[in-house]
């Protein structure tokens, strides 16, 4: 039988494709190649994750925190504040230059390993033996692909939109020392849910983000006027520069968990069902399915589907989307009562797919009772 032209195309050299390539790297004969249409890779986002487990990007990390709070507006209009920390589990940031730059010279160094930017993939056609993947010159083919090219979200489903500034203060005014995860003492509007999320690198940098939670219908606030009045109004803070700026729109979307199907076409990353749906996050998830897809194929086994979440994990998502999309007015009271009522460990690992029983029966005593049992009943009536 005529071998395809590759082992294995992978197409999108994003998140996913990269954490990939770098594993594929220790398996010299699988011949791997890499579709992705930018031409340069530039920081366009920045990646925060709890460090559970190792990575192969360790060097691309670029702060790490062991302190993070939560603030939000109680009902007698004082601001409830809450610090945890944990050593064990320090909160690390990776710019995606950093992260993109430690991928290229890891495939660079591997002749098995083509990453061909400038060119879209297509449509795919999965035969007995290979799959044909159509490209802007030609067609490849493949015995296996991996597909992170971006998914579609269900029209209306509620999402993370958020506009991140990298601020140089004049003056010291961030704490190092802590993150602030979620900040929900910021003025709220209907329907939505309102936070900003302060990440400090020294006492005069720090990347602020203005993020929301709402409908991509939502007409929203300035972001840029919103950082800077919080920064004058927490802060003191009037004279600052901005050296970067991020901006995204995540969909928090449970229909984007579908289960990984076996076959020749595996989606990965977005695509695959990595991003939480509750929570936007999935640099750790994307890792872990990275870690097991290729550990099947250097193990010359049949890949196993990788699901990102058990299935109760997924039910629970669900059910905090409901409570987001019925009551968002409430979201403030149900993040922080986590942080209050939880220890790190569980949170964390629970926040991360990867708790135990005894971990997601903590979170669930931590949770107020009565704006989640409506969702649960709202849930089962398919509201
Ligand atoms: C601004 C921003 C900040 C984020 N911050 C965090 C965070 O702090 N923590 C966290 O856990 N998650 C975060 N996320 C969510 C998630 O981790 C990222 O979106 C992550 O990049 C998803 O990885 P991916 O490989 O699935 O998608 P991407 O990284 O977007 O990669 C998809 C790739 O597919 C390519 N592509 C598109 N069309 C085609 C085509 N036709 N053919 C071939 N290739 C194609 C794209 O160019 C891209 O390179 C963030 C997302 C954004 C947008």
């Amino acid at each position: 039988m005529r071998r395809p032209d590759y082992d294995i195309v992978i197409l999108g050299g994003g998140l996913a494709g990269l954490s990939l390539a770098v594993r594929l790297a220790s398996v010299p004969y699988l011949r791997t190649l890499i579709l992705e249409p930018r031409t340069t890779y530039v920081r366009d986002r920045t990646w925060c994750y709890w460090r559970l487990h190792a990575h192969p990007f360790g060097d691309a990390v670029a702060a790490r925190w062991t302190r993070w709070e939560t603030l939000h507006r109680h009902a007698r209009n004082d601001v409830r504040h809450t610090l945890q920390d944990s050593a064990a589990l320090p909160y690390e940031m990776i710019p995606a230059d950093r992260l993109y730059a430690s991928a290229q010279s890891t495939i660079a160094a591997q002749p098995h390993i083509e990453l061909c930017t400038g060119t879209r993939a297509g449509a795919l056609r999965e035969l007995s033996d290979r799959v044909e993947v159509e490209t802007e010159t030609g067609r490849v083919e493949a015995g296996i692909v991996f597909d992170s090219r971006p998914p579609t979200a269900r029209p209306g489903a509620l999402e993370q939109i958020f506009l991140g500034q990298e601020i140089v203060a004049s003056e010291p005014v961030f704490d190092p020392g802590r993150v602030t995860l979620m900040d929900f003492a910021v003025p709220q509007q209907p329907g939505a849910v309102h936070f900003l999320y302060v990440l400090p690198t020294s006492a005069t940098t720090a990347l602020v983000e203005d993020t929301w939670l709402a409908p991509p219908s939502a007409v929203l606030p300035d972001y840029r006027a919103t950082i800077r009045t919080y920064l004058g109004e927490r802060f003191g803070l009037a004279d600052y520069a901005v050296a970067f700026e991020e901006a995204g729109a995540i969909p928090m979307d449970t229909e984007l968990q579908a289960e990984q199907a076996a076959g020749r076409i595996i989606k990965v990353g977005a695509a695959g069902g990595a991003v939480k749906p509750s929570s936007g996050y999935a640099f750790l998830a994307t890792q872990r399915m990275a870690d097991r897809l290729v550990a099947d194929l250097a193990a010359g086994r049949p890949i196993r589907p990788v699901q990102p979440r058990r299935a109760v994990a997924r039910w629970m998502d669900e059910v905090f989307l409901t409570a987001l999309r019925l009551q968002p007015e409430v979201a403030p009271r149900l993040f922080s009562s986590l942080f209050e009522r939880c220890r790190p460990a569980p949170l964390v690992r629970f926040l991360n797919d990867v708790g135990s029983a005894s971990d997601t029966a903590r979170v669930i005593a931590a949770m107020p009772k009565l704006p989640m049992l409506a969702a649960f009943a709202a849930h089962l009536r398919g509201q």
